[in-house]
C-alpha cells in the first residue's frame, strides 16, 4: 500500500480534514433542509451512526434560514450545498462550518468574491464539488462528460479561489461510473496538494454502490488518494456511513475495531457459523481497540487462524474451543461459545486500549 498523498490539512468545524488527519466519513440528509425538526432527525441518525460531517442541501433561502437554529440543536459540523444563487451561500456562510460550491455555475464574478469574503471571515473551508453530469458547458463541449473535463473543471474552479486569495479548499471529482470517476482523481492528484472528498456518485442501491465503491474508492486509498468520503447509496442513511467506515477500514487505512476473520460457506462446517459470526459483528461492533479475531466452522483451519488472532473460536460438533492469543481458555458446549467470545474480545480491548 503507498503512502498517503501529502495533503494540505482543512478544518470543517472540529474535524481536520488532509496533512495526517483521519479519513474521515460524511454523508447528506434527505430532507427538506427548511423542515428543522426533518432535517435535525437526521443530522442527529448520522451522528450516531459514526458520521464525522453532514451536508445538507440549500436550494430556497427558507433552506439557508433554516441553518441556524439547525445548527443550535446539532453538535457535527455542518456543511451547506449550494448551487446557482450566491445570496443562499451569503446566508449560509453565518451559520455552517463549510461551504460546497463551484465558481463556475455562480457566474459572475463580484458574487464570488462575496462567497469568498465571506467564508474568509468565518475561517470556513469551500469544497469544490466536480460532477460529471453538470460540468460547465465550456468543459462540457470541449472534453464531454470524461475524466479529462472533470479535472479541467476542477483546475478552472481552484484558479479561480487562489486568485482571490483563497486557499482553504477541498476538492470531489465525482462521477456515476468507478472507471471515471478513479481515472478523474488519479489525473488531479499530482498537480495540488488539496485534500479530496472522494466519491462514485449515484451509485445505485445498497449492493451495486457498495461494489462500486468499494472498487472506486478502495483503488484510489490504497493508491494514497483521499481525506474524506462519502459512499453515495439509494438507501437509509446509516448504511452510508457504514459501507465508508468499512471501506476505509478493510482498504488498511484504518485499524480501528475488529478485523474478523470467518470461513466461508463449507461442507466441513459444523455449527450455525452464519448466526454466530452474525451476533459477533452486532456485539462487537463499539469496539474500537484495533484486533484481528476469528470465528471458524471446524478444526481444519481454525488452529492455524487462531495463531494469529487476538482471540478466535473454533467450532467442533456441539462444542468448540475459545482461544486467546494460540492459547485454548475455555472448551464450551456450542450454544455458550459467542457469549465466552464477546467476553474475551471485551478485556482484550480493554487492556489493549
Ligand atoms: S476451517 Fe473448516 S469449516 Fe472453515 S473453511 Fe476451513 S475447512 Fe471449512
Amino acid at each position: 500500500m503507498k503512502d498517503r498523498y501529502p495533503t494540505k490539512k482543512i478544518f470543517v468545524g472540529g474535524v481536520a480534514v488532509g496533512g495526517d488527519a483521519p479519513i474521515s466519513v460524511q454523508s447528506m440528509t434527505y430532507s427538506t433542509t427548511s423542515d428543522i425538526e426533518a432535517t435535525v432527525e437526521q443530522i442527529n441518525r448520522l451522528h450516531f451512526a459514526g458520521a464525522d460531517m453532514v451536508r445538507v442541501a440549500v436550494p430556497q433561502m427558507e433552506d439557508a434560514l433554516a441553518l441556524q437554529e439547525i445548527k443550535k440543536r446539532i453538535s457535527i459540523p455542518l456543511i451547506a450545498d449550494i448551487h446557482f444563487h450566491y445570496k443562499l451561500a451569503l446566508e449560509a456562510a453565518k451559520w455552517v462550518d463549510c461551504i460546497r460550491f463551484n465558481p463556475g455555475n455562480i457566474g459572475d464574478k463580484s458574487k464570488i468574491k462575496e462567497i469568498v469574503k465571506a467564508c474568509q471571515d468565518r475561517s470556513l473551508p469551500i469544497r469544490i464539488g466536480v460532477n460529471a453530469g453538470s460540468l460547465e458547458k465550456e468543459f462540457d463541449q470541449k472534453y464531454g462528460a470524461t475524466a479529462q473535463g472533470m479535472v479541467a473543471s476542477a483546475e478552472y474552479n481552484i484558479k479561480y479561489l487562489e486568485d482571490l486569495g483563497f486557499n482553504d479548499i477541498k476538492i470531489s471529482l465525482k462521477a456515476s461510473d468507478v472507471d471515471r470517476t478513479v481515472d478523474a482523481y488519479r489525473m488531479l492528484r499530482p498537480k495540488n496538494n488539496y485534500p479530496f472528498h472522494l466519491g462514485v456518485t449515484e451509485a445505485g442501491t445498497l449492493f451495486h454502490a457498495t461494489i462500486k465503491s468499494s472498487i472506486g474508492l478502495g483503488a484510489l486509498l490504497l493508491d494514497g488518494i483521499g481525506d474524506t468520503m462519502r459512499v453515495s447509496i439509494t438507501g437509509e442513511l446509516e448504511e452510508e456511513i457504514n459501507v465508508a467506515r468499512a471501506i476505509i477500514k478493510d482498504s488498511g487505512r484504518s485499524r480501528d475495531g475488529l478485523n474478523i476473520i470467518s470461513c466461508p460457506t463449507c461442507g466441513r462446517i459444523e455449527a450455525d457459523l452464519v448466526t454466530a459470526v452474525e451476533e459477533v459483528e452486532k456485539r462487537t461492533a463499539h469496539i474500537k481497540t484495533p484486533m484481528n479475531v476469528s470465528v471458524m466452522g471446524c478444526v481444519v483451519n481454525a488452529i492455524g487462524e487462531a495463531k494469529h488472532a487476538d482471540v478466535a473460536i473454533a467450532y467442533g460438533k456441539g462444542s468448540g474451543l475459545v482461544m486467546v492469543k494460540g492459547e485454548v481458555v475455555a472448551k464450551l458446549p456450542e450454544k455458550e461459545l459467542v457469549d465466552r467470545f464477546v467476553q474475551e474480545v471485551e478485556k482484550f480491548a480493554e487492556e489493549n486500549a
